[in-house]
Formats: structure tokens, sequence, C-alpha cells
């Protein structure tokens, strides 16, 4: 082997410097060692494992669960000028054949499988007829307990340490807690494999979470104000929300398609295509979307519904700005959700039950924090002892937190008298209007204007007092009952009732203040970074990149990326050479856009 791995990474992709961790990872797998790497989105995992292949001799073996995704994956890669294939279940037996032969012909540098070809036996026999460099396992928490979509077929990849000793193993994830590193490592039989955990922050990322007033109403506003014609994903609890929503953008100019699993796999496989290759799209979805969403210029994820998880929540959130520029993770979040979940959280066995509650708690934590969001997310995954961020809601505008020991006495006695005096258990819209005093038909039908607590929550507002019964059902100073959403004490609520306890409470900000957003907006680096001459010259490389890529049927970031199209408008090389020294401009790329982009470049208006 006559090439090493930071020639491939100047020839091949045509980057100046390694990231942070790759060489060292690179390093350690051509030279035959396991790896097990944990780094987040958009960190640049795929050359931790392509260029062991292409350095070693034999073809790297890539097992991805992604099958949607493995044709622009291979795409991509032929645009570089590398040999790739992959073998799924949505070829044609000729299509397999042909690339079957490559295999075995050592034509190939990088061959990407589904999981389960792995599992029959005639896959197994085909890689032991060919040469194999490496074998990759992307998204590697699949294997785990929670990842559970694909985990059957993940745990039979255990078998390929057996039949293959000396071939190095690389497996990837993006998001893992301690406890799932290990179950990684050991499903895998990595107990070998030196683990590479990168830093899980993703700076690039904005966190904002805010209570949930008018849903539809803030997503639109969000939108409007922040991210106008550019690319997200909104995720959903339900498919039929995630329709309702996707109809109400449209109905207000805005691109969406919904995505979700009762939808047809065809019209499933049609949006998700849509919005790979078209700009300023947004998919509208349950959580069905998204696995391994290799899209890198998603400028925002918005959940109008709380996530299951923090693991899940950090995933979900990951796909937005892989390529580094800065995004937004936007979330909506209301009493409803903590009803709701407490409600499924009582679903199933007791120890599925302990583990949602755990998940449900930490989520919640997250929510109700008045600490930095960064700080919660990265201890969360083990990175303890990080510094507040300011570039997140609570950095910059710092929630108030109130005692809220005595609201918090009023609730909680208001939901033991209705159950001491009236035998009654109520949901929190009514023990709220006898909070406020309110005569509804409700109140009287049931005598509860005689309740002593009846008008003594006169000092709050009805929104207040819904964000003081959200928290304490975060804080397990009350519960929901299973079935309707009644309110209910915990043990942990005769402490307050008893005045031994402290309620601190957060004071809820429907939106921060003006000032700030407008400064967030104009230090968005897509905006300031393009001096004002380079701007109409980036416009003109996207036109030109556009239809490039619709001629050869890829999605416009396997022609070049964003970032790449940037730098060039605003260095404006007007030579080969200098063209390749920017960043994402590799050989290939040199050889079959070059003479192109310094036309576009020179040609002014005539491109259109
Ligand atoms: P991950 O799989 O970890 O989410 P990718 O491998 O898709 O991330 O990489 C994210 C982006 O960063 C890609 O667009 C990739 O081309 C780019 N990238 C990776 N490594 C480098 C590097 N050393 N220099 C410049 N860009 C890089
Ligand atoms: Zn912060």
């Amino acid at each position: 082997m006559d090439t090493t791995p930071t020639e491939v990474l100047h020839r091949v992709f045509g980057y100046d410097s390694f990231r942070a961790g790759q060489q060292e990872i690179i390093d350690h797998v051509v030279a035959g060692g396991d790896a097990l790497v944990l780094m987040p989105t958009g960190g640049g995992k795929s050359l931790c494992y392509q260029i062991p292949a292409l350095v070693r001799p034999g073809v790297g073996v890539v097992v991805s669960p992604l099958i949607a995704l493995m044709q622009d994956q291979v795409d991509a890669l032929r645009a570089l000028g590398v040999r790739a294939g992959f073998l799924n279940s949505t070829q044609g037996f000729d299509e397999r054949q042909l690339v079957e032969a490559e295999f075995l012909a050592g034509e190939l540098d990088l061959l990407y499988l589904a999981p389960e070809r792995l599992r029959v036996e005639a896959t197994m026999r085909l890689l032991a007829k060919g040469d194999i460099s490496v074998f990759a396992i992307d998204e590697a928490h699949c294997v785990a307990q929670w990842g559970h979509d694909f985990r059957p077929d993940y745990l039979a990849l255990s078998e390929l340490r057996e039949r293959w000793p000396e071939v190095p193993r690389i497996a990837l994830t993006a998001t893992a807690t301690p406890a799932t590193h290990e179950e990684i490592s050991s499903r895998l039989g990595l107990d070998q494999a030196r683990h590479f955990v990168a830093g899980f922050d993703r700076p690039n990322i904005h966190y904002r979470i805010t209570p949930k007033s008018e849903p539809k109403k803030q997503l639109l506003e969000f939108l409007r104000t922040e991210h106008p014609d550019e690319s997200g994903i909104v995720y959903c609890l339900s498919r039929s929300s995630v329709e309702k929503i996707a109809e109400f953008l449209v109905d207000n100019g805005i691109a969406a398609v919904p995505y979700h699993a009762g939808l047809d796999a065809r019209t499933r496989a049609a949006h998700q295509a849509r919005f790979l290759r078209e700009d300023g799209l947004i998919v509208v979805a349950t959580i069905a979307f998204g696995m391994g969403i290799d899209k890198p210029d998603v400028r925002f994820v918005a959940h109008l519904d709380l996530p299951k998880s923090v693991e899940g929540y950090y995933q979900e959130t990951g796909r937005a700005g892989r390529d580094g520029l800065p995004a937004t993770a936007w979330m909506a979040y209301g009493l409803q959700d903590v009803v709701q979940h407490r409600r499924m959280a009582m679903e199933g066995d007791d120890a599925h039950r302990r583990r949602q509650v755990l998940h449900l708690d930490a989520m919640l934590a997250l929510c109700e924090t008045v600490g930095c969001r960064r700080v919660m997310l990265l201890d969360y995954f083990g990175q303890k002892g990080s510094e507040p961020c300011g570039n997140c809601d609570t950095c910059q505008t710092p929630p108030e937190s109130w005692d809220g020991t005595v609201a918090a006495q009023k609730v909680l006695s208001t939901v033991l008298r209705l159950a001491r005096e009236r035998r009654q258990k109520f949901g929190v819209g009514q023990v709220v209007d006898i909070l406020l005093g309110k005569k509804t038909a409700k109140v009287l039908q049931h005598g509860h204007d005689s309740l002593t607590v009846f008008g003594v929550g006169a000092d709050l507002g009805n929104a207040e007092w819904h964000g003081v019964v959200r928290q304490l059902l975060a804080q397990g100073l009350l519960a929901v009952e299973s079935d309707y959403g009644a309110l209910v004490l915990t043990d942990a609520s005769a402490a307050v009732l008893r005045g031994q306890r402290e309620v601190p409470l957060r004071r809820d900000t429907l939106r921060p203040a003006r000032a700030k957003v407008a400064a967030q907006a104009k230090s968005r680096p897509e905006a300031a970074a393009l001096p004002a001459e380079a701007a109409p010259v980036f416009e003109r490389l996207r036109a030109w990149r556009a239809s490039v890529a619709k001629e050869q049927g890829v999605p416009a970031y396997v022609i070049f990326h964003d970032a790449t199209l940037r730098e060039i408008a605003t260095r404006s090389p007007s030579t080969l050479a200098e063209l390749s020294t920017v960043n994402g401009v590799g050989e290939n790329k040199l050889a079959k856009y070059g003479e192109q982009v310094l036309q576009t470049l020179a040609g002014g208006g005539d491109e259109g």
C-alpha cells in the first residue's frame, strides 16, 4: 500500500485537514484494529471507514440500515471517483449480479449492504470469496434495546468476528449513553475494540424549548421569522397530526409534505426523495422519518410534541446542521404533552414502565431546566462539566424562577379536597376553573363553587396555572391517572401540603425578547459570512449546481456542498489550480466540473 490517509483526504475528498478525532481512528483501523466510534452527527464518521477502505487492500464492506439512502451514498462516492456499489432488497436480480461480479473481480472499493443481507447465507459465501479490507457497522445503536427496528439483523452481526477474525471492524453511532455504548460493545463482540468518543456537542445548533400555547401559530411564526424557504423537519407524535400540520403549512403557502408509516411505501419514498433533492422543502413526520437522513443542509428541526426520550430528541435534532452552518432545534411543549406521556408510560409491564418513566423524567427535566440546555444534554451523554453555551434559549434569555410553594399547595389541596370531600377526580381544566373561581356550567353542576378552595387562585391567570400544573407533573408532585387524565396526588405531594418542601418553579416566557431574536438573526453566518458581492455569485453557482444535479438525477449536495459553493463564491478562483485548493474540491470533481465552475464565475449574468 503506497497511499496514505492524508493523501487520500486531499486527492479524493479535496479536504485540507482531518477533523477532530478522524485521523486517530483512521490510523487505528488502517493498522488493523477494531474501533467503536461515537461521534456526533455531522462529525464526519463516513471518512473514518471510507479512507481505511481506500488505503487497505480489498473491499470495504459497510453495513447500513439506510436502504433508501444507499443509492445517494454510492452516487456521492462515485462523484468522487470512488468505486462503490450496494446490495439491498430494492435491486433486481441483474443489478445485483452485476455488483456481485464487480465485488469478486476486485473492482470495488466500497460495498454497502443492508443488515438483513448478512443473514442470508449466500451473502456470507459471496463475501468469503472476495477480499475484505474492513467491516464498517453504521448506526450501531440499532443493536441496543431502544433501537429495536433493525435489532435482530444487527444482533447477527456478531458473527463477522468468527468468520473474519483478521478483518478490522469499526462500529459507528451518533447517539449513545454510556449504557448503550456498553451494549453495542458486548453485542457486537467488540471487546477488543478501541473506543473513540468524540465530543457530543453540536455547537452550531441553537436549542430552544418554548411553552406551547397555540402550536400551529407558533410554528408558523417560527418558520416565517427564522427559516423562510429553508429545509427542515417538523416532528409530530401521531399520523393524524402529521397530516393536519402538513396541510396547514401548505395552506399557508409553505412547501411541505407528510411522512409517516401509514403512507404507502411509494409515497414515502417519493417524499423522502423530494426532501433530499429540493431546496427549501419541509417534511412533517412521525419519528418513522429520518433514520440517518443524510442531507447536510437541514436548517431546523421542530418538535410539536414531546419526544419520548432524550436519546430520541438528540438524535432527531441532530439531523439539523450537519454542514456545520447554524441551525435551530425548536420545540413547543405543554401540559398536554406531559399528561399524554405520563399516561403512555403507564402501559406495558413493570420493567418497561420503569424505563419509560426514567426516559420521560430526563426529557421533562430538560424542558423545565433553568440552566443551559446544552450543558444538560452533554451531561446526560456522559460529558460532564461543560460551560454554559450562549447558544440556547436559557442562556440567551435566562428564565426567572419563582417560589411556587403556595401555588403548588393550592393546586394540590384542590385535588385533595375533590378526592376527600367529594370522592371525585378531575382533569386540569376543572381544577384550574375552581382555582380561578369560574362559575362554569360544569363547576355549578358539581357544586364545586362551595369548595373552600374555590377562587383562591385569582392571583394567577389561566395559562399560568396550566404552567404550574405542568411543572408539578414534571416534578412528580402530581400524577395523572391512566384513562382520562384525572389528576391525583403522589407520595411526594404530602410534604408540599404540610409545608415541608419548597417548590421552585420556572416562569414561562412565551417568547424571547424581540431584540434577542433580531440579534440572533443577524449573527446567522449564512447571511453574514457572504460578502455582498459574493451573494449573487453564490446564487449563480447554486443555479448551475441545480441544473447539473437534475441532469444526473442526484441530490444537489452530491455535486458540491453549500459550504464549498460558498467558499468558491467568496474566493472567486480564476484558474483550475486555484479552484483545487477550495475545501471539498477533489481530483475527480475538479476534472469533471472545474471548467464549468470557472465559466459560471466568469459568465456573470448570462447564466441566468
Ligand atoms: P456523520 O456521518 O458523522 O454524520 P458525515 O460523514 O456525513 O457525518 O460528514 C458530515 C459532513 O462533513 C460531510 O459533508 C463531509 O463531507 C464533511 N467532512 C467530513 N470530514 C471532513 C473534513 N476532514 N474536512 C471537511 N469536511 C469534512
Ligand atoms: Zn446554553
